[in-house]
Order: structure tokens, then sequence, then C-alpha cells
């Protein structure tokens, strides 16, 4: 695989950084994940505009341009021939002496690399996936896609130990979000998800969807719901860049849907992976 680190595209047992890197001595980096699918970028942009958001947001300044961001996603997808999977991409404060303030003379280190993996026709999305739930033990700033992941590899590893694909994150008697994945329940033709706010990450997925809800005679319904409430709908899912949109049949043991995927996750996957092959509905 070819990746890249700080302008140079290198294979990668030749790529490093240093073990000064902010990002690995404190978290203090940001992160994005945008899909490929059929060789192309899916809502590059707007991962790109919550890049620039989150950077903003811990006043790390950004020294490169979307384009140039986006000129190196396309680089990238080329150079390892991808035709369906995923670019990660991460920044951080650079390397510096150890010291928790913001170092005065450090370069953003930035990193990225491709991953392969089948998404318009991933076998999960054929039988639907399992959830399981646990306290949301994440930081109070969960809009801003920080690198310091430790809330969510807890959950996952819990959720991998339970035969679950994915951990739904609960608080205050509400579901806040997946691990890694946007939280909806379905009822009759009403999509209901969860306002944004500083609790959960602003999914570009969720974005996408809504965007194009209004071609179809689904509603959306944007409010907190319980874990109880999700295990009585009609139908949920999950949506995320790597999931794209994700049935669930199975939330703490309990059956969804008779335990197969529903009609509405069905059918906004297929919208999806028609915008996703034009480039995205954003
Ligand atoms: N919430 C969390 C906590 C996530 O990690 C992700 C995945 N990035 C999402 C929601 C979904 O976001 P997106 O649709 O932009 O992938």
């Amino acid at each position: 695989r070819t990746v890249y680190v700080n302008g140079a595209y290198l294979p990668e047992e030749d790529a490093k950084i240093s073990i000064f890197d902010r990002s690995f001595i404190f978290g203090d980096g940001i992160y994005e994940v945008s899909a490929v699918i059929g060789g192309k970028l899916v809502d590059c942009e707007a991962h790109l505009a919550r890049l620039e958001r989150s950077c903003g947001e811990i006043r790390l300044a950004l020294p490169w341009s979307k384009a140039e961001l986006v000129a190196v996603h396309e680089e990238l997808i080329k150079r390892n021939s991808l035709d369906e999977g995923g670019i990660y991409l991460q920044v951080s404060r650079g390397a510096a002496d150890r010291d928790f303030a913001f170092p005065t003379d450090a370069t953003p280190t930035l990193v990225m690399f491709t991953q392969e993996r089948n998404m318009s026709s991933a076998p999960a999305a054929k039988t639907g996936i399992k959830v399981v739930s646990c306290p949301d033990l994440r930081w109070a700033r969960r809009d801003i896609k920080s690198v310091n992941l430790l809330g969510p590899v807890l959950a996952k590893q819990f959720a991998a130990e339970s035969g679950a694909q994915e951990a739904w994150l609960v608080e205050d008697g509400v579901v806040t979000e997946g691990a890694s994945s946007t939280a909806w329940i379905v009822k009759g033709k009403t999509l209901i998800s969860r306002p944004l706010s500083n609790k959960v990450l602003p999914g570009i997925t969720r974005k996408a969807v809504l965007a194009y809800i209004g071609e179809t005679d689904f509603t959306f319904e944007e409010r907190t719901f319980t874990l109880d409430e999700a295990l009585d709908a009609e139908e949920v899912f999950i949506t995320s860049a790597t999931s794209l949109v994700m049935p669930v049949v199975q939330i703490d043991g309990h059956t969804i849907h008779n335990g197969a995927p529903g009609p509405t996750a069905i059918r906004l996957r297929e919208i999806y992976l028609d915008f996703a092959k034009k480039g995205g509905a954003l």
C-alpha cells in the first residue's frame, strides 16, 4: 500500500512519524474518514468541511487548502487502484518536546492511507447487524472528531465480545449515538434521529440522508429517543462513512423487524449508493 506522510507518497513500511508527535502523546489531533465507491470519493468536500471545523475548535491551523487535500485523496486512490473502501486522514498539532500547552514552533503532521472494504455489496447489509448498549463514557466535546478514541475502543470491544458489530452509547436515559455511527429509528414513514449538539459527532452520512429524503416520502423527526423506544421501533439502522446505511436487526438480544433488514433501511441504502456513484449527495 502507498500511504501519504507530510508531503511524501511512500510504501507503508517506510512511513514514519516522530514518537513526540502530539497525536501519539496527547491525542492532540483530528481525523476524517471518507468513503470511496467505484473509485470515486463520496461527499469528500463535506468531510473536509468538518475537518476544518474540528481543527478550528482545537485551534489547530490547517496549512492545506481543501483542494490540496482532495488532490491527495485522489492521488492515493490512483496509486492504490482503490475501487471500494475508505480514506483515513489524520492531522496532528505536530511533534514537540512533551508539554501540554501548544508548542510555538511545531508544524502539523498530516497522514493519510487507504483501506479496502466491500462497500456497495457489504455482506452485513444483507443480514443486518447486532447492537449492544453501554454507558457513554466519552468527553463533553464529541462534536470534535478527535483521535482520542478510548471510549469508542472500549465500547467496540464490548460489542465484539458480545457478538455484536456496533455499540450504542446511552447517557441520561437516551441513546447518544453509535461508537462510530449515527443512530436512527423508524416509525411508519418517519425517520428519527437526535439533534446535533456537543454530545454527538455531526455525521456526514446523516446529512447526506437528510439531503436526499426530500425526494422520497420519508419525513424526518429530529429528537432524542430512549433504548426502550428503539427496542419497540419498526426498524432501526445506523449511518456512517464506513457502513453507509446499515440495518440493525438486534439490540441487546431483542429482535428488531423479525431479525431481517427492513424496507426503509434497504431503500435508504439503495438511494445512498446511487448518489455515491455520482460522488455523493452533498
Ligand atoms: N458518530 C461517531 C461517534 C462516529 O465516529 C461516526 C463515524 N465518523 C459517526 C457518528 C458517523 O459520521 P459519518 O457519517 O460522518 O461517518
